[in-house]
């Protein structure tokens, strides 16, 4: 989208077919608003204005083993009757919602040739860029440039960009949906709670 705004056409490929889900703990931090906004603010006065997809959020609670608790609002310093009359700082959104949300921003960038469904296997350098070919073996793309957004477990980074799993700062995690959850503060916080068995991990 920034490559767009730029005026600099590009393609993006992906694997899956959106919408589709994604592990993650679905929180959209200050930063990331902060980072969407520098882009096009139209993009979360959007999104904010979507129904049933997003809870909003107003800041961040830490709560540790020993028990003592520390909340961080988020931006502006707001009572909870002011919340209603002001945009939050920033959201919960399951990412099979929020990756769509943005994926169907770029099908409407005239500049942006989406390509879903495309699962690339190889990536050439050759002397004026790279060639990236797809499994099913019906895509190869001319590219001066690529940037490699394939995750956590990046293909290419490791071919690429040579960079290693290091087990010392590798760990697993598991995301979980519960209903009927009661307590949360009233700014909605996002909460972490530190628990000593496996500090610094945490739910
Ligand atoms: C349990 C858990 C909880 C987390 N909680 C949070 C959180 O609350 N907030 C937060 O900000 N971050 C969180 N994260 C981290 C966050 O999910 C990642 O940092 C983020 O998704 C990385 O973005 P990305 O675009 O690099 O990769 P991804 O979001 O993984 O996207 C990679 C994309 O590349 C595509 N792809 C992969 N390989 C290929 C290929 N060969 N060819 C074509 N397409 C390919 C995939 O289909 C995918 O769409 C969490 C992660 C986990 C595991």
């Amino acid at each position: 989208m920034q490559l767009a705004k730029l005026g600099i056409s590009s393609i993006l490929v992906d694997k899956a077919v959106f919408p589709r889900d994604k592990i993650c703990g679905d929180a959209l931090s200050g930063k990331v608003v902060y980072a969407f906004n520098r882009i096009d603010k139209a993009i979360f006065h959007d999104f904010n204005a979507k129904k049933g997809i997003k809870a909003d959020c107003w800041g961040v609670k830490f709560i540790y083993p020993n028990g003592i608790d520390i909340g961080i609002k988020m931006g502006k310093d707001l009572t909870v009757e002011e919340l209603p009359f002001h945009t939050p700082d920033g959201f919960i959104s399951k990412r099979i919602y929020f990756d769509n949300f943005l994926v169907n921003y770029v099908r409407k960038e005239d500049l942006i040739d989406f390509r879903e469904d495309t699962h690339i296997t190889d990536i050439k350098r050759t002397d004026n860029g790279s060639i990236l070919k797809d499994k099913k073996g019906t895509t190869e793309i001319q590219a001066k440039l690529v940037i490699s957004a394939d995750g956590a477990q990046s293909k290419f980074a490791r071919e690429h960009g040579n960079i290693q799993k290091e087990d010392k700062h590798y760990a697993g995690s598991v995301r979980a949906y519960y209903k009927n959850v009661k307590g949360c503060t009233a700014h909605n916080h996002i909460e972490l709670h530190y628990i000593t068995e496996f500090f610094p991990g945490y739910l």
